[in-house]
């Protein structure tokens, strides 16, 4: 069967990439970009402006295009949620409500929607968090994710639709600029090595966070959307990682590049408790044994490919 795929929020730090695979991967035309803005650069594909809130013109959407596949990454993240509360709460749950309604009228075959490592709370094991634990977000957009899981798992169990989701860690990729997260210092680091040389970390030397390079993140997005539905235990959202580092260590790797990088710690930043209350490695067994789930970039690798190729652009 033809498909016919439709990312809503594609413009950011993850539907960049992702647009770019599924086009590789089923043809420019099969894939439809939309998203509350334009895009900076223009799209390879048919691309729609769409608010995710408007539940009719979304319809409209579904309408016209008849989706097979629906990937929903438009949300406030992390560190804006804490700004914005109410705003993240409304975007995070009625978009993702909006998405799930319509998928079931439109027997979608199969839809993906991200979850995050912010699912989990300062009661949640910090080591190895395990699928399963105490969850006790204390971020909006921890919760937002939490209570968006529990309704995944609902529409799968009720009425049978085919829901598919990661618990991304942080991402670190050099194409996109990140979207106001709590592991975004991961990325600017980078950009201000090369810039200036020297960089404040918002988070201080010792806070280890689980992360996950872009090619990982995008391949094993496709490679659960592509495993079949029968090996899939978990329909909540699967736990993933691909490292964990801190801050300091992120700059000894950075040193071996540019000998005269320095990095300084900012005191007192918001982004500081959100990391706090957030484990600092992940077991992500279910993925691995449900859908082959490995990841290939070690510190070491993702470092030379975020210096090489933010050298080049
Ligand atoms: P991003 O902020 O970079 O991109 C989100 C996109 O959604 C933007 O292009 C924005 O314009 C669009 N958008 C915002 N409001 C919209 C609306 N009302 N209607 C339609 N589009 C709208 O985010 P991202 O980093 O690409 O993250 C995508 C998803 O992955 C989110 O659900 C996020 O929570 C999740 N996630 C991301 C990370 C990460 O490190 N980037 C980690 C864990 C989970």
């Amino acid at each position: 069967m033809e498909e016919s795929i439709i990312i809503i929020g594609s413009n950011g730090q993850i539907g960049t990439e992702l647009a770019t695979a599924l086009r590789l991967k089923y043809g420019e035309k099969s894939v439809v970009t939309s998203d509350i803005r334009q895009p900076n650069v223009p799209s390879q594909g048919p691309f729609e402006i769409v608010n995710v809130l408007d539940k009719e013109r979304l319809q409209s959407l579904f309408e016209k295009y008849k989706p097979t596949q629906v990937y929903l990454l438009a949300a406030v993240l992390s560190a804006v949620g804490e700004q914005h509360p109410k705003m993240a709460w409304d975007l995070n749950m009625i978009g993702l409500l909006n998405v799930l309604d319509l998928s079931v009228s439109y027997k979608v075959s199969k839809v993906f929607w991200p979850s995050s490592i912010a699912v989990f709370g300062p009661h949640s094991p910090k080591e190895e968090t395990p699928q399963y634990c105490i969850m006790d977000p204390n971020t909006v957009y921890g919760f937002s994710k939490q209570a968006g899981e529990r309704w995944c798992e609902y529409y799968f169990n009720k009425y049978g639709l085919d829901v598919r989701s990661i618990r991304y860690p942080g991402l670190i990729s050099w194409k996109t600029a990140p979207g106001g997260g709590t592991t975004d210092y991961a990325i600017h680091i980078f950009h201000e090595a090369l810039r200036n040389g020297t960089y404040a970390s918002f988070l201080s030397a010792e806070t280890r966070l689980p992360m996950l390079y872009m090619e990982d993140a995008i391949r094993g997005t496709l490679q659960l959307m592509d495993a079949p539905a029968e090996k899939l235990t978990i329909r909540s959202s699967y736990n993933l990682t691909g490292l964990s580092f801190t801050p300091e260590e992120l700059a000894e790797a950075i040193k071996l590049h540019i000998p005269t990088f320095s990095i300084t710690y900012t005191k007192n930043d918001p982004r500081q408790a959100i990391a706090n209350g957030w484990p600092s490695s992940i077991n992500d067994e279910y993925a691995r044994k449900d859908w082959n789930w490995k990841p290939q970039f070690n510190l070491s690798t993702l470092t030379e490919e975020m210096i090489n190729n933010l050298k080049k652009i």
